[in-house]
């Protein structure tokens, strides 16, 4: 355009020898370059805005950008991933390539691994290229310190195992040093193979609460109390009293450890007693830890002293107007399994106790049908004899299919529901955990997939059900705190623990020869 005019005046001024034709001529160059020189000035500050404005937005853009990036790239503090995310959320049970963000010990996003990674920057990331990450395990059941009478009476009838054995032993052995060493021992346990959460049910419930404290993991302590004397208690009002306190105390902490009471069984607690721990348990709004409808010979004691059974019996005396966890649950009629449902009564199912001790089979897929919350435990090493949370998934997923003969009973998705989010509703712990959802504390696991028993995966909820090892587990975090990287255990000093079990073992091995001599 600029070349253009100049060219134009340059021909006027070359002359033209017909003046009124040079003057129109004149005349009309100018207006067209007046009208040129307008249009040039119009387009010129045309540019010029444009040119302006586009620096404006542009400049705005990039603030835009800086601004959304820094509101979408949050920090937390872990991310944890996994080849597989085992949610056990139906809405959205196994993301592949999938990440889960961790902030304050609650989890604060789930999803695929990229979008979580460009959403959120942590200052800890836990990997899972050929990893499974899903909620950690949930014990229903268990007496953790008895790991220390791990395979000293085995292969005996339930009421002489539990009467002529285990009774005396926790009186001659079980004081506070015996619950330090054995916790340890058992917190080593469960975080190597996964399990985050459990109920424990035993001596000395501060000291043990201690321990897991320490050791990082969650539980509902539920403090013991018996009819006769027992480590530290002379009978029932001692007992009873230090729970009632026991549970107090621990009220007003918002820890990972619940406090709850742990009348041991109907059959060994009167039921004025357990109306009492009813009142106390109710007054304090605690949980509820006891053993019901074990084995066949509390059915006859019950049946002899009541004319009932422990079921309708417990029942009769309120207990079920609080939240209670009730383990075993072996021998019921199909009325119970409705009270059970109705009442909103925790029923725990230890299949491989129930086995050693010969107690019976749990009618678990019945209970399951009529809508009974339930989870899994191993109950204490001494009937076990371990505390490894696999072995009970897999042994609930077939010893049901055995004895109905029916291999439809029992799916892999149910069994792995009651050892995580079943688990934690029949616990009273599912508003906190047992499955991966927004909101939901931290606890995680992650197992490793690399093993042989692990190749090809087709599904990965089967495996996890019918193929895993507990020694696959590779990750254990609580809270958001990474108790378990790599098999290496942060919390808690193998070697020491493992040592100070063998010493103490030594121990009650003398104490016990020289009693026979
Ligand atoms: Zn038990």
């Amino acid at each position: 355009m600029i070349a253009i005019v100049s060219n134009e005046i340059s021909g006027y001024s070359a002359g033209n020898n017909n003046r009124k034709h040079v003057k129109n001529n004149i005349s009309k160059k100018y207006r067209k370059v007046i009208i040129m020189r307008m249009k040039y000035k119009f387009d010129l500050m045309y540019y010029v805005k444009m040119l302006f404005l586009g620096i404006i937005m542009s400049i705005s853009i990039q603030a835009n950008a800086a601004q959304a990036n820094a509101e979408v790239q949050k920090n937390v503090d872990l991310i944890v991933q996994g080849r597989y995310v085992v949610t056990m959320d139906p809405e959205n049970p196994v993301i592949e390539n999938g990440a889960v963000a961790v902030k304050g010990g609650v989890i604060v996003a789930v999803g695929r691994s990229d979008d979580i990674t460009a959403h959120y920057t942590a200052s800890k990331t836990v990997t899972g290229k050929d990893r499974i990450l899903l909620p950690g395990l949930i014990n229903g059941h268990t007496h953790t310190a008895m790991v220390m009478f791990r395979g000293m009476a085995d292969d005996l009838a339930f009421m002489t195992w539990l009467k002529e054995y285990i009774f005396p032993m926790e009186g001659q052995f079980v004081d506070p040093e015996f619950i330090e060493v054995g916790m340890n021992l058992a917190c080593l346990e469960m975080i190597r193979g996964g399990t985050t959460s459990f109920v424990d049910m035993y001596f000395y419930p501060e000291k043990g609460a201690e321990v897991i404290e320490s050791c990082g993991l969650r539980a509902i302590m539920a403090a013991p109390a018996i009819d006769f004397p027992s480590p530290g208690f002379k009978g029932w009002d001692d007992s009873h009293g230090a729970a009632v306190s026991f549970v107090k105390n621990y009220k007003s902490k918002s820890g990972r450890v619940i406090a709850g009471f742990g009348p041991h069984s109907p059959y060994t607690v009167s039921p004025e007693h357990l109306g009492q721990v009813s009142d106390a348990a109710l007054a304090l709004d605690a949980p509820i830890s006891i053993h019901l409808a074990e084995d066949r010979a509390e059915l006859a004691q019950i049946k002899e002293r009541y004319d009932s059974t422990p079921i309708v019996h417990v029942e009769g005396l309120g207990l079920f107007r609080n939240k209670v966890i009730a383990a075993h649950v072996v021998h019921l009629t199909a009325a119970e399994i409705k009270i059970l449902a109705k009442q909103k009564v925790g029923v725990i199912h230890n299949p491989t106790s129930n086995m050693k001790t010969a107690a019976g089979v749990s009618p678990v897929p019945e209970m399951l049908k009529q809508g009974v919350r339930m989870g899994l435990g191993t109950d204490g090493a001494a009937s076990n004899n371990d505390l490894n949370m696999w072995e009970e998934i897999r042994l609930a997923a077939l010893l049901h299919k055995g004895v109905n003969y029916d291999p439809t009973v029992m799916s892999a998705p149910t069994v792995l529901r009651m050892a995580t989010i079943g688990g934690a509703e029949a616990v009273g712990l599912d508003h906190l955990v047992g499955d991966i959802v927004v909101g939901k504390r931290a606890d995680l696991i992650q197992m490793d997939l690399t093993g042989a028993h692990m190749t090809p995966l087709y599904d990965v909820i089967s495996h996890l059900v019918y193929a895993v090892s507990g020694s696959d587990v590779v990750t254990t975090i609580v809270d958001g705190h990474i108790l378990m990287e790599n098999g290496k255990i942060l919390t808690l000093d193998t070697e020491k623990v493992r040592a100070k079990a063998n010493a103490l073992a030594g121990r009650i091995t003398q104490a016990l020869k020289d009693a026979n001599k």
